[in-house]
């Protein structure tokens, strides 16, 4: 069974606030290994030009769309 990734919440936005643009966008997911946080962007999984774990920090991202 295939976990479906979820927009990221408050506590995992805390958890990477080193991520830049991505940290306030709607597009965040974060995904937790027991010894590694990744940032992942969900819109790579509908538009190739975007990288689905994108280099860090982001300061300038055209898909860029606030949350919450
Ligand atoms: S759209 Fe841009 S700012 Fe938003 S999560 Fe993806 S890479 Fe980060």
């Amino acid at each position: 069974m295939t976990k479906r990734l979820q927009p990221a919440g408050a506590e995992d936005r805390e958890s990477v606030t080193g991520a830049g643009l991505c940290v306030r966008c709607a597009h965040l997911q974060v995904l937790r290994s027991k010894t590694s946080t990744f940032v992942r962007c969900a819109l790579s999984d509908s538009n190739d030009e975007y990288a689905r774990y994108p280099p860090l920090p982001v300061r300038s991202c055209p898909g860029f769309e606030e949350w919450g």
